[in-house]
């Protein structure tokens, strides 16, 4: 296995949450109600607050939005990041509460208007230095720099050994990136108030394209797949790209964009990302259960319901257990189906269970730090593990700072 080590960034401070360094991977996502309906846009940013969002994005795309980002922030208890294109440079200058209330603005630097595009940008810069507030400048191929992407096709085209196209949008998604944080840090500000991201929808590419952002500075990297699409292929895709880089050490802060369905819960993006960032090892959000997938030897639902069950009771806890157990969240939970990989896997949880297999006896061998510590029969086999398990946490992780 190779070793994990984390790229070396400067740490940059958004609204409070350190992003970079040896800090923890930031989880963050971004609202989709409209945010001029500040309701429904704070109820969204508190619910995927919840979730486990440490940052939430809002689009400040008009004058309604950015008159209603004020009265958001101020019913919500996380930093609020605000999405800026077009017209950035003009709603963050006429709406000051706004700038004020915001603790990041993310630049897209192909859409900072066709004409006048570095006076626009440095405009945003201006404000973000008046308002002691961080950027993220953010390419996105889909909204490239048209300019530079011309440039560099052209002075690609009177090379001896023409690259390929892909080759040179990449190298732009990079250019215009670097180019950005240059001329952000010509206007005065400081190294430490800018993150990079440069989002692409494929995952070679999306490699390919942060490989070479980490090799070339060392500000902290957003990362994420953009348009990664619907249900299994969008997670499956933002999962694949994620590791890859998260595991070679790069990547301080992730958001998953998922097109959730029509009335879908958009905290299902929170729970991928903190997924991928638990399953990789760098992070713990949640206890984790190992499952088997069940087989012809579980054929009857019981087995299924059973993990259901064992799996519901510890998400509906896991709210109180977090303020509760410190550390509960690093527990491994093993809910088997038979005794073929059952005893063994339950071993190497903290704390498994081995479920009767169709024509196995109605028994259930329990395993607490890999050692048998009961077996249980009968209808009460659920009820009874769970008993198991809550005096497991009251004896492993209760704080004696933390009333019961
Ligand atoms: S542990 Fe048993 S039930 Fe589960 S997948 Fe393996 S053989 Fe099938």
């Amino acid at each position: 296995m190779t070793a994990y080590h984390r790229r070396q960034t400067v740490v940059v401070d958004v609204g409070g949450v350190k992003v970079g360094g040896t800090h923890p991977i930031v989880v963050q996502s971004m609202t989709n109600t409209d945010t001029a309906d500040v309701r429904a846009t704070a109820d969204q940013t508190r619910a995927l607050h919840e979730a486990g969002s440490e940052l939430v994005r809002v689009t400040v795309n008009n004058d309604a939005a950015a008159a209603a980002v004020p009265a958001i922030v101020a019913q919500v208890d996380v930093p609020v990041i605000g999405d800026f294109h077009y017209n950035g440079h003009l709603l963050l200058t006429k709406y000051p509460q706004c700038a004020t209330a915001l603790a990041k603005y993310r630049i897209n630097p192909g859409n900072v208007g066709a004409k006048r595009r570095d006076e626009n940008f440095r405009t945003i810069i201006e404000v973000a230095l008046a308002h002691g507030k961080p950027v993220r400048i953010g390419v996105n191929w889909g909204s490239l720099d048209q300019q530079l992407l011309t440039e560099m096709m052209d002075e690609n085209a009177r090379r001896p050994d023409p690259l390929d196209a892909r080759e040179v949008m990449l190298e732009a998604m990079v250019a215009s990136a670097a180019r950005s944080a240059e001329l952000a840090e010509e206007c005065g500000l400081a190294h430490d108030a800018i993150i990079l991201s440069a989002k692409v929808s494929g995952v070679q590419d999306l490699v390919e394209v942060y490989r070479r952002l980490a090799a070339r500075c060392d500000y902290p990297l957003h990362l994420g797949l953009t348009e990664a699409g619907m249900g299994t292929k969008g997670v499956i895709a933002s999962t694949a790209g994620l590791a890859i880089l998260l595991q070679e050490g790069i990547g301080d802060t992730i958001r998953v964009s998922l097109t959730p369905r029509p009335g879908g819960d958009r905290t299902e993006e929170v729970q991928v990302a903190q997924q991928v960032l638990q399953s990789l090892g760098l992070r713990h959000f949640a206890p984790q259960v190992s499952a088997c997938p069940g087989c012809g030897r579980t054929t009857s639902t019981f087995f299924q319901e059973m993990a259901e069950q064992i799996q519901a009771h510890l998400k509906e806890q896991m709210p109180a257990w977090r303020a509760r157990y410190p550390g509960v969240e690093t527990l491994r939970v093993a809910v088997m189906g038979c005794v073929v990989n059952g005893p063994g896997e339950s071993k190497h949880a903290d704390i498994g269970i081995s479920l009767p297999g169709t024509f196995e006896e109605p028994k259930a061998p329990v395993y607490v730090d890999g050692r048998l510590k009961v077996t249980l029969k009968g209808e009460t086999i659920v009820p009874e593990f769970l008993r198991i398990l809550e005096e497991y946490i009251e004896a492993r992780y209760a704080s004696p700072l933390v009333p019961g």
